[in-house]
């Protein structure tokens, strides 16, 4: 088990221009929460940072189009954030906001010293400008295709499907979000970081780093490929923490109109969140000791797409200024897809925290988030999986051993905790197992496996549950009691076990179960408590004999199938009303007109899906098999982002039959199904009733 060492955590700064959902929980923050609660508990001096980040172009842009100020928008979802974030048990020491004075104070520090130590260069160049809105068309106003991976909404920052950090000439056909208007080029100056002068020292920095997970560094690594470049930390926009005027003055820039980049302020936010949290225990100076002595542990907990921010350009930043660690580690999840389909809060398919908080215990989402999480690659949660997950294993393993091992002390042996006499090998042997799960829980959450974590805490439920199951009480009841008393002794005792174990994943849960076993004294997950029980300690019996038991309550009751649909009623409702509001979205062109020559060109037939399954090497890619009545065709769908296999097996697609023969993968696609795709970006496949190898026309 890892030594107990001062550690600090954070999560992504949410951005407060929409409410969380589940993808933001298995990305930057059950994971991490997981961690903060555990190490906690082992004792080790530990803050877990957080907070909202309400700068950016796209708030200005959210707050324009529906007619209020940026202020407002931030002041609704950072409430929001907080309350949804408590109600699901995340343990941060403070959650501070980019807003906030403090941290306005803090960025324009940061920003000076390193203005003041050479890490900038000024640059005047041509930046597209919108005449109709009068606006330089920063980051997220300006959209366009991305050059790395061809999407078509990439944004002026950043493309959001590759992760590559852009700049708005990068961007091929740039085109402005906020009108109409043709976009121009006009003048401007801009302070940058030369990157590029630098990757020498931040490849060799990161080639120190062989324990971080293998997505991050395979991202890392096709940056260096590109090269690093330099990039822009200021903004022509109206919202953001101003550029100090003494530092543009310097460099003979206007600081007028100019402010921070949204990238350049919001990672120092956990700096001021930081400083908050010290101020607010009355020790001011106090965050330095965890932000610029050397022997801190500093883990950024983030999703996938801020792993470039926070792998070079942010760790570049305190390298520059100086006086601060650089993190330890950086361990990014991937996306989470939600019922087959690439999440999307504008395309309405999302399940929302706070909605979902209201349908079932917060714990219950976490155990299930915590099965689904993708530590490795892209995962996808589905109700159906949720009820599986709650029902067959929180519910029938966790929840039914307790529950049947309370109630069986209670109905037959006084509510007491019995006496352990003379134990046999069996009754020894799953003490020592038992002895055995908080290091191995410990381990694993130590490398930010929490998939397997949880999995763990269940592999000791299956112990008592075994145990207790050949051990017979209900048998030895009457021929043997004191090894009726043995058997439900032990089984208590890995119930007390279970009850410390599993407060990091399902703290509400867990609580209840210490409440009803009388297991006290625990050391809280939760900042600053005390208890002399720490982690550790579950590894030996915590109830003593002769102990009184609480009354037993249900600790997990079974969550039942009209939930479930009312979860994805609400989803297909959603996604339906997003799809019917899209009109402000652009239609896409008509192409050039063709001849009818050109039309009776094509083949269309009606095919029938006889198979269909994921290209393993492919994110987008499908690959079936599909009836032309006169022969079978392989086709490779590039809609695995859109559609399960299961979507399209069995159905009667329309194919472009007489296309030539294309090579994907190494696999051959003969052919093409025919979608349509509306303005929000949804695919609608395109069926006919008709028998295999009808002609469409
Ligand atoms: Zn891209």
């Amino acid at each position: 088990m890892t030594e107990p060492k001062r550690i600090l955590v954070t999560s992504a700064l949410p951005y407060a221009n929409g409410p969380i959902h589940l993808g933001h929980l298995a990305g930057a923050y059950l994971p991490a929460d997981v961690f903060c609660r555990y190490h906690r508990m082992l004792g080790s001096d530990l803050v877990y940072i957080c907070g909202s980040d309400e700068h950016g172009a796209a708030i200005v842009k959210q707050s324009i189009a529906e007619g209020v100020d940026p202020q407002s928008i931030v002041d609704k979802y950072h409430a929001l954030a907080m309350k949804d974030f408590a109600a699901f048990g995340m343990s941060f020491d403070h959650y501070g906001r980019t807003s906030s004075e403090a941290h306005r104070k803090t960025a324009s520090e940061f920003f000076r010293t390193m203005a003041q130590k050479g890490a900038f260069t000024t640059k005047t160049e041509q930046l597209p400008y919108d005449p109709k809105v009068e606006l330089f068309l920063a980051d997220r106003f300006v959209m366009g295709t991305c050059p790395i991976c061809g999407n078509e909404s990439a944004y002026g920052d950043q493309c959001e499907k590759c992760g590559t950090a852009l700049s708005p000439r990068e961007l091929i056909d740039p085109r402005s979000t906020m009108s109409d208007a043709e976009l121009v080029w006009k003048e401007t100056t801009h302070f940058y970081l030369p990157m590029g002068e630098h990757q020498a020292r931040l490849e060799a920095w990161i080639a120190e780093k062989t324990d971080w997970k293998v997505n991050v560094l395979g991202q890392i690594k096709s940056w260096f490929t590109l090269g690093l470049g330099e990039r822009a930390m200021t903004r022509d926009l109206p919202w953001g923490v101003p550029i100090p005027e003494d530092v543009a003055a310097a460099a003979g820039v206007n600081a007028e109109g100019k402010v921070l980049y949204v990238w350049f302020d919001a990672p120092i936010g956990y700096v001021s969140s930081t400083r908050e949290w010290a101020e607010q225990l009355g020790d001011p100076e106090r965050w330095k000791t965890y932000w610029q002595r050397e022997d801190t542990r500093l883990i950024h907990y983030i999703g996938k797409d801020n792993i470039v921010f926070h792998t070079l350009s942010f760790p570049l930043m305190l390298m520059l200024h100086g006086d601060y660690v650089l993190p330890e580690n950086v361990p990014a999840n991937e996306f989470l897809n939600l019922e087959g389909q690439k999440l999307s809060t504008s395309r309405g398919w999302a399940v929302w925290l706070g909605e979902a908080l209201e349908a079932f215990p917060a714990d219950y989402l976490r155990y299930s988030l915590l099965r689904t999480l993708p530590e490795t690659r892209d995962a996808d949660f589905t109700w159906a999986d949720f009820s599986a997950h709650v029902n067959n294993e929180l519910a029938d393993n966790f929840g039914n051993f307790a529950n049947r091992t309370i109630q069986f002390a209670t109905k037959y042996l006084g509510g007491t905790v019995p006496e352990l006499v003379d134990p046999s090998d069996a009754d020894r042997a799953a003490l020592e197992e038992m002895a055995t799960f908080p290091a191995r829980i410990g381990a694993l959450i130590d490398q930010h496996r929490m998939r397997d974590a949880v999995q763990e805490l269940m592999a000791l439920g299956r112990l008592g549950n075994k145990y207790f199951n050949d051990g017979e009480p209900w048998a030895t009841r009457s021929k043997d009691p004191q090894r009726c008393n043995n058997t439900v002794h032990v089984s208590l005792q890995i119930c007390g076990a279970l009850s410390v174990l599993a407060e990091p994943f399902i703290p509400f849960t867990a609580a209840k179960l210490r409440a009803i076993l009388g297991v006290e004294g625990v050391r809280p997950s939760t900042p600053g408590g005390q208890g002399e029980l720490g982690w550790a300690d579950a590894a030996r019996p915590l109830l003593t004999s002769g102990s009184a038991l609480g009354t037993p309550e249900i600790l997990v009751s079974k969550v039942d199938e009209a939930a479930i649909e009312a979860q994805l009623e609400l989803l297909r409702t959603r996604s339906a009303a997003a799809a019917a509001s899209t009109a402000e979205a652009p239609y896409a062109p008509v192409r050039d007109t063709i001849t009818y020559d050109d039309f009776a060109k094509l083949d269309f037939r009606v095919g029938h899906v006889t198979s269909a399954e994921r290209v393993k090497k492919s994110k987008k890619l499908i690959r079936c098999e599909v009836d032309l009545g006169f022969e079978t065709r392989q086709i490779l769908a590039g809609v695995a982002e859109h559609f399960t296999p299961e979507d399209l097996l069995g159905k009667r697609v329309i194919v472009v039959a007489n296309l030539a023969p294309r090579k994907m993968v190494g696999l051959e696609s003969q052919g093409m199904l025919l979608m349509a795709e509306d303005r929000g970006g949804a695919l609608h496949m395109l069926t006919a009733d008709s028998e295999p190898g009808s002609t469409v026309s």
